[in-house]
């Protein structure tokens, strides 16, 4: 059941006389319903393998198999396309929209979709529900604490019910509370059902998870099944 599949994967950045081996031989399957963490040392790959899986970038070499398709060398606006509807990104730096209100910022995602208004409408509300964020909805971001704020972060990624949440250091941006009550709403997700591939730096989160994925110099050194969940610990 793979939902993602990448065979000697490499991506190379190519800067004036530089050649930077970004991810060398990647082999990787995530299966649906994983919670995969991805760590390692600042510059070991992380950012260029989170581009790729999120069809943000594209591989140098190798394959790229995403629900079944290949996706390794879709132009930019097929990538795009499959981007909307499997795809969920959350960020370190939450990026949600100031000038808009909590409802519009999840429903952003649901305007490149031919959805109806009520369908829209509908989404937006189970997502906000999701993140108990539903009695926050006509509120600004600006008028949120930093783990609000991620929540509703994580409803707009959930909104367009992808086959994927990318996370890229979710909890860079809080404190320790509100990092544990990210991680811990997380876990709920992948407990419905959802798949998630998250980066981070702090080893307490990757007990969240149930399989780390090791990167160094851009090589995968290590992919083991995570001890016991953390949870309640
Ligand atoms: P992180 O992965 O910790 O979020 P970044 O992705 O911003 O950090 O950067 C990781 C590394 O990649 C850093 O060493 C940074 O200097 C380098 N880097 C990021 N973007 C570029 C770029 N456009 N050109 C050259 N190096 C870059
Ligand atoms: P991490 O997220 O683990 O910090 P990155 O994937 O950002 O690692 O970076 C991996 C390597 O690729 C680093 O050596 C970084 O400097 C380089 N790199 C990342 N993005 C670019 C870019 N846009 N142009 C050139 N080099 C880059």
């Amino acid at each position: 059941n793979a939902l993602i599949q990448l065979e000697n994967l490499e991506k190379v950045y190519y800067t004036a006389e530089l050649e930077t081996h970004a991810l060398c031989d990647v082999n990787l399957t995530i299966r649906r319903g994983e919670f995969v963490t991805v760590t390692g040392p600042s510059g070991c790959g992380k950012s260029s393998l989170l581009s790729i899986l999120g069809l943000l970038d594209t591989p140098t070499r190798g394959d790229f198999t995403l629900a079944g398709k290949s996706v390794a060398r879709l132009r930019r606006n097929e990538r795009a396309h499959f981007r909307n509807r499997e795809i969920g990104f959350i960020f370190q730096a939450f990026n949600l929209i100031g000038s808009m209100s909590v409802s519009e910022n999840v429903a952003l995602p649901l305007m490149y979709r031919k959805l109806s208004r009520d369908e829209r409408g509908r989404r937006v509300d189970d997502a906000l529900e999701k993140v108990g964020m539903a009695h926050r909805r006509d509120h600004r971001p600006s008028q949120l604490s930093g783990g609000q704020q991620q929540r509703v972060a994580v409803a707009r990624a959930l909104a367009g019910d992808p086959a994927i949440l990318l996370a890229d250091e979710p909890t860079g941006n809080l404190d320790s509370k509100n990092s544990v009550m990210i991680m811990e709403l997380l876990c709920d997700l992948h407990r419905e059902g959802a798949t998630i591939c998250m980066v981070t730096h702090n080893p307490d989160f990757v007990a969240y998870a149930q399989r780390r994925i090791a990167l160094l110099d851009g090589r995968v050194v290590a992919d083991e099944i995570t001890a016991t969940a953390a949870r309640g610990a």
